[in-house]
């Protein structure tokens, strides 16, 4: 087993499952309740992670590469109010402030 993604926004971990599932690979994540409501980020080895076996692994991180690239964006942290955005927003939704190149 092998981890292929590792975020610590549960949502973009979540969407590449979602996307690995669909091209007919296994996996299953790791950490998925842990940070669930904290108030600040976890530590990098409580992040939601998504596994795969690992024969299917070198094919998983390509698929996830590419939809990185493609469709869903790392998350970001808003440099004006510190807070965590999900990838698929070019704006803070809390002040409004863009995102950071
Ligand atoms: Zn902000």
């Amino acid at each position: 087993m092998k981890t292929v993604y590792s975020a610590s926004n549960i949502s973009l971990v979540s969407i590449l499952k979602n996307i690995l599932e669909g091209h007919g690979i296994r996996c299953w994540l790791k950490n998925e309740y842990l940070s669930a409501g904290m108030g600040e980020l976890p530590p990098i080895e409580c992040w939601p992670q998504l596994c795969v076996d690992d024969k299917d692994f070198a094919e998983a991180k390509r698929i996830v590469e590419e939809a990185l690239a493609e469709k869903a964006m790392p998350a970001w942290k808003c440099d004006s109010c510190n807070e965590d955005i999900e990838g698929q927003f070019t704006e803070c939704w809390k002040c409004g402030k863009s995102r950071p190149c």
